[in-house]
């Protein structure tokens, strides 16, 4: 494991930062701080896409002909710790520029890849991914939403759930089920869609934060081209699994307070003995926290580590995202309680540290599902880092048609 920039590293460091601090300053003069969900925040989000876009700066890890910066994946990691210094980041891009897109560049043909890669990362259009079902989550080659060939073309029928952004997305790729004869991780296709047509119904879903970032969405006699299939027929898990493989590494780790806002929280507040912070058993779970941040700075540095020798990181990452949303979890709810009567008030303008405790224990559970549940990715750990044996599949060879239902 190598802590330090090497040189070309450290420059690359020096040139974003300096880069970061004018233009970071431009953006926040020409847009302020417009509040979550509101036309403005959207606004500020693509001006702020485009900017980086410009200077090379969005997509890095892309070709230059795509509009991307023909840059290193350690470049792309570098900008990233710094973009989220410089305090300017919108979330409205991750899914598409993490996951769709590359999936459209993997198996599009070149007029789909002209036409939608560039527009997607200058942020004048915006992607969603079209997986879960409420028959299919973790199990995703569970899912039921058919699509029938009908000359040129397929229709599509059928419903998917927790779909995040498809309120405000513009195109999204779609997994579907083309045959119901074969075992079901073979008789899927991958499409994309555009989510503006009359077929497509988005209903959104409301969360307990107040927060509406997710859809169910339905597709009633959807038509669509067969020239919108992304890779072969039948072949839609192996697309998925690209697609997939892009989200755990898009996931990552956690944004929220860490143990040093507790820290904070707890000078503040009165346990029994003077201020909590110096109650013995607090100062336990803190040092426990700190351990846990110590344990996945440096599983993170490992990870640098692989992608600045031009490796990729392994299933190892896995680790990263059990431990983080666990922890926020567990400090989320200890800081509300410390607050007692006062851990009600989610009003940032009331809650002490504009109630970013309250936010955090209203997210951490969505992040503990997100990108493999934690069972899920416990079996990953276990299967692929450890090597113990394989979770029990007894349907992997059975026609989905025949499958149990429980009808
Ligand atoms: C914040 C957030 C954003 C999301 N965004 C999207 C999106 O944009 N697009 C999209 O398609 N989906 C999205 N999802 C859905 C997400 O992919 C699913 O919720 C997830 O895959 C789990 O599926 P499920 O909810 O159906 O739970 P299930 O799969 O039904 O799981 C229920 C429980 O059973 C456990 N379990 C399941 N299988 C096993 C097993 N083999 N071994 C042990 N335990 C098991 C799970 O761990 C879980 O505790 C999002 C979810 C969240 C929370």
């Amino acid at each position: 494991m190598d802590f330090n920039d090497s040189p070309d590293e450290a420059a690359y460091r020096e040139k974003a930062r300096v880069w970061l601090a004018e233009n970071a300053a431009a953006h926040r003069a020409e847009h302020g701080e417009p509040g979550p969900t509101t036309p403005e925040h959207m606004a500020a989000a693509k001006a702020w896409q485009a900017r980086k876009a410009a200077a090379g700066y969005a997509c890095i890890t892309w070709p230059a002909a795509f509009g991307g910066g023909g840059g290193t994946p350690i470049q792309s990691v570098i900008f990233g710790q710094e973009e989220a210094k410089a305090g300017v980041s919108y979330g409205y891009f991750t899914i598409g520029l993490g996951m769709c897109v590359p999936t459209v560049m993997a198996f599009g043909d070149d007029a789909t890849k002209q036409r939608f890669v560039s527009p997607a990362v200058k942020g004048d259009e915006i992607w969603c991914q079209l997986f879960s079902e409420p028959a299919g989550g973790s199990d995703v080659a569970a899912l039921r939403t058919r699509a029938v060939r009908d000359g040129d073309e397929w229709v599509i029928n059928g419903q998917k759930v927790w779909t995040t952004g498809a309120h405000y997305s513009d195109y999204g790729i779609v997994l579907v089920r083309t045959d119901p004869d074969v075992p079901k991780h073979k008789g899927l296709t991958m499409f994309w869609i555009d989510m503006r047509d009359p077929a497509v119904e988005r209903r959104p879903i409301h969360q307990m934060s107040g927060g509406r970032d997710f859809n169910e969405v339905y597709f009633t006699d959807l038509r669509i081209k067969d020239s919108q299939r992304l890779g072969a027929v039948g072949e839609g898990w192996k697309v998925a699994l690209v697609t997939l493989m892009n989200e755990r590494l898009a996931v990552g780790g956690s944004a929220g307070p860490d143990y040093r806002q507790v820290m904070e929280l707890a000078r503040g507040l009165p346990g029994a003995q003077g201020p909590a912070l110096k109650d013995q058993a607090f100062r336990e779970t803190l040092a426990d926290w700190y351990v846990n941040s110590q344990g996945l700075k440096y599983t993170r540095f490992r990870t640098m580590t692989a992608l600045s020798r031009g490796q990729t990181p392994g299933p190892e990452s896995s680790i990263g995202k059990i431990i983080s949303a666990n922890q926020l979890q567990d400090l989320a709810n200890t800081a509300v309680e410390a607050q007692d009567e006062y851990g009600v008030l989610t009003d940032p303008a009331l809650a002490p540290m504009e109630a970013a405790f309250q936010q955090s224990l209203m997210w951490a559970p969505g992040l503990r599902i997100a990108g493999g549940t934690d069972e899920i990715l416990k079996n990953i750990i276990a299967e692929r880092v450890l090597g113990l044996p394989g979770d029990v599949r007894v349907d992997k060879d059975v026609a989905f048609k025949d499958m149990p239902t429980g009808r």
